[in-house]
């Protein structure tokens, strides 16, 4: 089965009004990709970002979500929030969201059924600590991280779910899994999601992130199971970004 490759940038705290304008102006001079360019800025810019966008093929993502509908939820942003600004992507479980600010597995997933309820796409971060992979955990930990979203969303929602698998060691450490290591865990997940679903284990988008660069976009992007990649740092550089979009 041939799934769209995505590429998506995780631009986290960072930008300034006139960076994001340079940086999206930038990438909307790229022309011809073969995969789904995803930007994700703060909140704050969604809105100025999702206007530049317009109709071009650049697709919008947020960074966050309450799993909350509305009301009294003083400095939340909700899911149909997020819908009306053009969003259609949210990452949720990001290890900075899980080891920063304790977000834990049954949060996580009541966030990507509130997505769902409004028609977004969750990108479900997971991975596993480098003390989780010394103790060859690192199984384990994705598929906890995963059952726990199949218990409260099911398995047949994950086929609007995308899935990306991010090594916490390897996340801002300019130390990236070598492709051989993301495509065993990927392969690993999709073995597991097959255990329930075969469609929806050929179908789901497993993106790899963790100091992804042009340098090493391309060997990753061979791999039968990595459908694309979640980039953080570098995707703060539109030359840098657009390389490794031209190698999906
Ligand atoms: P990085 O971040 O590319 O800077 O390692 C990836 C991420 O946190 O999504």
């Amino acid at each position: 089965m041939t799934r769209q490759k995505i590429v998506a940038g995780n631009w986290k705290m960072n930008g300034s009004k006139e960076s994001i304008l340079s940086l999206v102006n930038g990438l909307l001079e790229m022309k011809n990709a073969n995969s789904e360019v995803v930007v994700s800025p703060s909140f704050p810019y969604l809105s100025m970002v999702s206007e530049l966008i317009g109709e071009s093929d650049l697709v919008l993502a947020a960074q966050n979500v309450s799993d909350k509908e509305q009301g009294a939820h003083t400095g939340e942003v909700s899911a149909l929030m997020l819908s009306e600004l053009g969003v259609k992507y949210v990452l949720i479980g990001h290890s900075e969201r899980r080891s920063l600010y304790a977000e834990t597995d049954a949060f996580i997933a009541s966030k990507a059924k509130a997505l769902l309820a409004a028609g977004l796409t969750p990108m479900l971060c997971i991975g596993e600590t480098l003390q989780e992979r010394e103790a060859e955990q690192t199984f384990a930990v994705c598929i906890r991280q995963i059952q726990a979203v199949i218990d409260v969303i099911g398995i047949d929602a994950f086929n609007n779910v995308v899935i990306a698998y991010e090594p916490v060691w390897a996340i801002g450490t300019g130390l990236s899994a070598s492709a051989d290591q993301a495509q065993e865990v990927h392969q690993e997940i999709r073995a597991f999601l097959a255990q329930s679903s075969l469609s929806v284990s050929q179908k789901v988008q497993i993106l790899y992130g963790g100091s992804v660069k042009a340098s090493t976009s391309a060997a990753l992007f061979e791999m039968p199971d990595v459908d694309g990649a979640l980039v953080g740092g570098a995707s703060l550089d539109a030359k840098e970004f657009i390389a490794i979009v031209k190698a999906a």
